[in-house]
């Protein structure tokens, strides 16, 4: 019996490392595991294709992306607690000036000596002097690669007559990131606009939904069932949960396209609803 058990497990064993990509080297496997184990909070990361990119949501906008040895921050905030345990950035994407997604305090205290930041310009008009010479520019619809990943600025806007003044067309980006074929995409602070809408082959999708800054569940739900992304992640929600109910925006994606998975991760670990 022992030995029926130890020849399973010597399968096994082999079998796993049958499937790893053989282009993966020994320093990679090595690093990846240790990732597991320094962010083991279950409930907050999402892990996929092999466990090869890692999404974990920070809160509310604020997103760190693992793939391999690189790590990508999007629009850090929340000081540098909200990312202890992680390893430091090799990339940081900002979307806009706003404080929820561009936090000078938090970038300073962080350890950027390796970071390359991608930004529009008006957060490079911001950016702190010691940081200017590690800046990416990216205007609506230009792209760059750095660290193998492909990042292509989109627009991100408000629509409403009244909401105009929040977020002025090309002023801020949203952005796509194709690692490994994945395409992901941040849409940053926006409306349902045309832009969103035509969105092609997005794996996953990361949607804004609040008022008054950005839009109703409704309007979310109409621009994703018309892009029809594989996976939508409902982030940057807080404000007013009474409008912003991700249960509602769940619902009417479900009915309109049961292909498009709705993934609630948990973006407020502090707050209670
Ligand atoms: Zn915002």
């Amino acid at each position: 019996m022992k030995k029926k058990k130890l020849l399973v497990l010597l399968l096994i064993f082999s079998l796993s490392f049958a499937c790893k990509d053989a282009k993966k080297s020994e320093k990679e496997i090595d690093s990846s595991t240790e990732n597991v184990e320094e962010t083991a909070d279950a409930k907050k990361i999402l892990k996929t294709k092999g466990d090869e990119i890692k999404i974990i949501p920070i809160e509310h906008a604020t997103a760190v992306i693992e793939w391999g040895d690189v790590s990508i921050y999007i629009d850090p905030t929340g000081g540098p607690l909200a990312f202890k345990n992680l390893k430091t950035p090799d990339l940081i994407l900002i979307t806009d000036i706003h404080g929820d997604h561009f936090n000078k305090e938090t970038l300073e205290a962080l350890d950027v000596s390796k970071a390359k930041f991608v930004v529009p310009q008006t957060v490079a008009d911001e950016m702190l002097n010691e940081f200017v010479g590690k800046l990416e520019v990216l205007a609506n619809g230009s792209n760059i690669e750095l660290n193998g990943i492909s990042i292509e600025a989109v627009p991100m806007y408000n629509l409403r007559e009244e909401a105009k003044d929040f977020h002025v067309k090309g002023r801020g980006n949203g952005y796509i990131l194709t690692i490994d074929g994945q395409r992901i995409y941040f849409s940053g602070d926006t409306e349902d606009i045309p832009e969103m809408r035509s969105l092609k082959n997005i794996d996953k999708a990361f949607v804004c939904m609040n008022l008054p800054y950005t839009m109703t569940v409704e309007s979310a739900a109409s621009a994703v069932l018309d892009f029809k992304p594989k996976q939508v992640y409902p982030y940057h929600y807080r404000g007013r949960p009474d409008v912003s109910n991700v249960e509602i925006f769940k619902k009417l994606v479900d009915a309109g396209n049961q292909d498009i998975e709705v993934v609630q991760l948990d973006w407020y670990p502090n707050e209670d609803f």
